[in-house]
């Protein structure tokens, strides 16, 4: 870990679906390519495994992930890393996308005044989920489920394929709502576990 990150609170923040409607982007290019699922707020994490192979799903998410500077970010989610660097965190972005992809995600997180003082592009990327993180925020079942087992505070937005966890994390309708729960777990009560 660098030297800079040494003094500050780590915290993971995921980009597809916390920081941009990438579900939205991703039912467009389906529909575009014949893909008729069905409609976002019945997709669960594998809504898409009776319409399309893996291997053209993972094409088609690999072409909006080359294409991301076409897309706008949430409203809030500038303000949000802005907040969350006042809090004094060290802002991680991790990702799980393709390499090909780095160049155009910094740019779009530059572009769009999104601060980070680290990006992590993975192929695999709850692999990263250490004991130094302090809190991941990610819509993932599976990133939240890796977050519980190694004692990691977790939150995220909520999203049919995540609202089942409800019962093991927090999860909010917007960025802004889950700024102040964040504020609200480091300014009441510093010990991460009270919030497992
Ligand atoms: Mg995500």
């Amino acid at each position: 870990m660098e030297a800079q990150a040494l003094n500050k609170e780590i915290v993971f923040i995921d980009i597809d679906n916390t920081l941009w409607n990438f579900a939205g982007a991703l039912y467009q290019k389906l529909i575009k390519n014949k893909y008729f699922v069905p409609a976002i707020e019945f997709w669960d994490w594998h809504f898409y495994k009776n319409y399309i192979s893996d291997k053209e799903f993972k094409r088609i998410v690999n072409e909006i992930h080359l294409e991301q500077e076409k897309y706008e970010p949430f409203e809030y989610s500038m303000l949000f890393l802005k907040e969350l660097r006042k809090m004094g965190f060290y802002i991680t972005i991790v990702t799980d996308r393709i390499n090909d992809s780095r160049y155009t995600t910094e740019r779009w997180l530059v572009k769009n005044h999104l601060d980070f003082d680290k990006l992590i592009i993975a192929q695999n990327k709850k692999e990263f989920i250490n004991n130094r993180v302090f809190l991941v925020v990610d819509d993932s079942p599976v990133m939240l489920s890796v977050a519980l087992r190694k004692k990691v505070l977790y939150t995220g937005l909520e999203y049919s394929w995540n609202k089942t966890l409800k019962q093991y994390v927090p999860l909010w309708n917007n960025l802004k709502s889950l700024k102040e729960y964040v504020e609200l777990a480091i300014s009441g009560n510093p010990k991460k576990e009270v919030y497992l």
